[in-house]
Parts: C-alpha cells; structure tokens; sequence
C-alpha cells in the first residue's frame, strides 16, 4: 500500500509515524518542502532568540519514511504532482499542509518558518529605544509581543488588536493582560487598516496613527488553496471538507488532517493537529485490517499561553473547547505550556501519542 502525506507538519509527521508503527509493509512517502520539522508553537521564541524551532525530519521520522523534499502541486486521481514536475502515485494520501498568513505590506509575518526568520534578523538590527508593533491579539500576538519585550527589554512593544487577549475569558484573559503589563507591553485596542511603507506609521481604522519601526503579522490566517486547486470539495474559508473519519467529502482516498481539515467545532492548533493525524491513521490501519473505524473525537483541554519564558495563562477547557473558568498562571503556568509543546513534538515524533 502506498500512501503519501502532504506536509510535515504536527499532523502529517503524526499521520507518517503513526501508519508505519501500525501497517506493516506500507510504503509511506513524506513531501515537504523544507528537511525540517518546524515546530509552529515556538516560532516567537525562534524570531526572538529564546528557543529554536527547527528539527531535521530525519531524527523526526521512523526508519522506513521515505522524505521526499518539494511541494505539491495538485492532487489528482490516485497520483500527485510536484511543483518541480514530479509525480507520486497513492492509495492513500494524508494532506497536511497546515494554514498560512495574509500579511499587510510593510509587515513582516511571524507565523511562518521563513517570516520568523526575517524577524528574527530584523529584530537583532533594531537600536535600544526602537519600537516594535504586533499586529494580532489573539494566541500568537500575545505571545510574541511578551517574548519579545521580555528578550528585549530595551524595545517598546506594543500589540495591538481589535480584542486583546479574547481567546481568554473571565480573569484569566484580566490576567494574561497583566502579565503583558508587567512586561512592559503596550495594549492598544483596535483593527489596523494599513502599514505606511515608507515611514513604518501604523494606521489604525479609527484613524489612529502609530510610529512603529518594525511592525510584525502575528495573525494566522486563511489555508494554502491546494485542497481547493485539487478540486476537492471546501469550506468558504478554503478548508476541505471531511466526513466523520477524516477523509476528503470528495475523494475517500484523501484524508484532510490540521489546520487545513473542516473539522466541525476544531480550531487551528497543534492541539486538533496531532490528534487529527494520529486518528486518520488509525482509521486507515483499521479499513486495511479490515475493521470497523471509529468517528474521530473532538477532546480539547486547555488553552495554553505564554507570557514570555517565565509565566504563562492556561485555561482549561470542556472537550468541545468552550472555555472553563479554572486557570493556572506563573511557574505552575509554564511548566504546563513547555510540557505540551515537548508533548506535541513527542507525539510528532513517536506517533504514540496525538
Ligand atoms: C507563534 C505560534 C504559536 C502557536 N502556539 C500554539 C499553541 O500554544 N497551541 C496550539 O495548539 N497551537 C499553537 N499554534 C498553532 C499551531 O502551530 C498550528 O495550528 C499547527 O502547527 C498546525 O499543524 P499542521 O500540521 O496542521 O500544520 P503545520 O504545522 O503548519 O505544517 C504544515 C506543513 O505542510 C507544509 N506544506 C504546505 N504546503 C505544502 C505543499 N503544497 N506541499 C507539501 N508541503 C506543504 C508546510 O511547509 C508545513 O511543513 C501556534 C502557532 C504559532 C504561529
């Protein structure tokens, strides 16, 4: 049986182990277009100094997984074909290929491997005194705007969006507030229109102007359209659509895992990731073996943010995400949030856990 994963991601890198731990004899080929695994979840620690984010796939994968470096094009009946040309033919295929950024001009976007790479540098150039703006309030805001002021504590940091810390709720988002402060991180309420190019002002709709001498994307938005150019069935937001066992509405040979699967009530994160690959390859081995699959379970836990290296707000959640009041903060607080970044990596890696 030939199968093929589409992006090593969280997802697919589950997805790849998890198959050649359970089918004996699949030949499983992992397109990416980097030979690394990048772990999303530290991409602000990456840009800003304090962590690396980048594995090579060769000590992520099992022996066996053939890495094949490239993107892919466009799937199509059975076979895929590669940007550079080349075609891989499949059984099955697991797409992967996580979400993207939209980024306004004249912002550099963090969610990417290549974006925190240019933030990165960007950053170290920056004289003491400068100031840096993080466009987006939700996870990837927050924590990058206090990873940021806490490695640099001679910058002005500010984050700015239309509802700061709203993911949260109750006194624990009153609480991740304070930790921002306490970093010395500026809260500015409101939606930014436009990013002046020439002079970096950041322009707010209501009007508001912002000096800002890096200006940095941290919202996470949108899929690549590859489910869509594939003709495969999508949502309005370009996700692809899947039934109750991850596979394509489309194409039951194509299963559609992470940020760029439909999933009903599932939100980008490597926390619907993992599980997601891990459970499509469940299904998988159990239609090869012959037996009845299981619908995948939604099971959410928590939403774990960071507040630079030394404090955190977890809030726990019921299964279906909604928000529970119950929070730990501080050290308790970031012990759990390195705990499940080391947690998603592992399952990556073992496809033991998802
Ligand atoms: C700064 C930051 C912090 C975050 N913190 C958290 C957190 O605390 N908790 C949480 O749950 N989530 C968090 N997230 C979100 C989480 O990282 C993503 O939801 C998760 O990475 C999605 O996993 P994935 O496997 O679907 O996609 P990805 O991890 O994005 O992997 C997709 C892979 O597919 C590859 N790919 C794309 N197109 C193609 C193609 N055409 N051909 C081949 N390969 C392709 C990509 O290069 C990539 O390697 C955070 C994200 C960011 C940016």
């Amino acid at each position: 049986m030939k199968v093929v994963v589409v992006g090593a991601g969280y997802a697919g890198t589950t997805a790849a182990n998890r198959l050649a731990k359970k089918v004996a004899g699949a030949e499983i080929t992992v397109v990416n277009p980097r030979a690394d695994f990048v772990e999303r979840v530290r991409l602000h620690q990456q840009l800003a100094g304090t962590g690396e984010a980048a594995t090579p796939l060769t000590g992520m994968l099992r022996d066996g997984i053939t890495v094949r470096v490239g993107s892919v094009d466009k799937i199509g009946d059975g076979t895929l074909t590669l940007t550079d040309g080349d075609s891989l033919d499949f059984d099955y295929a697991v797409l992967a290929v996580g979400s993207t950024v939209q980024p306004l001009p004249g912002t550099v976007p963090v969610g990417t491997w290549e974006g925190a790479q240019r933030a990165r540098t960007a950053l170290a150039a920056l004289p003491a005194g400068a100031t840096v703006t993080v466009v987006g309030g939700g996870a990837t805001g927050t924590e990058t705007a206090a990873e940021v002021a806490e490695a640099r504590p001679d910058l002005r940091v500010r984050v700015v969006g239309p509802d700061v810390a709203g993911n949260l709720s109750g006194t624990a988002r009153t609480r991740m507030l304070t930790g921002l402060a306490g970093l010395g991180v500026d809260v500015v309420t409101g939606a930014v229109a436009e990013v002046d190019e020439s002079d970096g002002t950041v322009r707010l709709a209501s009007g508001t102007e912002l000096a800002s001498d890096l200006t940095l994307w941290a919202i996470v938005s949108g899929v690549p359209d590859l489910a869509a150019r594939s003709g495969l069935d999508v949502a309005e937001d370009g996700r692809a659509l899947v039934d109750a066992y991850l596979r394509s509405v489309s194409d039951e040979r194509v299963f559609v895992v992470g940020d760029v699967a439909a999933v009903p009530g599932a939100r980008f994160g490597c926390q619907s990731a993992g599980p997601q690959g891990k459970h499509a390859a469940d299904v998988l081995a159990r239609l090869t073996a012959g037996r009845e699959p299981a619908p995948y379970p939604l099971r959410y836990v928590s939403r774990a943010l960071s507040i630079g290296r030394k404090d955190a707000v977890i809030q726990f959640t019921h299964f279906d995400d909604s928000l529970r009041k119950a929070y730990v903060t501080g050290r308790t607080g970031t012990l759990i949030k390195e705990l499940a970044c080391r947690g998603g990596k592992f399952g990556a890696r073992t496809g033991i856990t998802g």
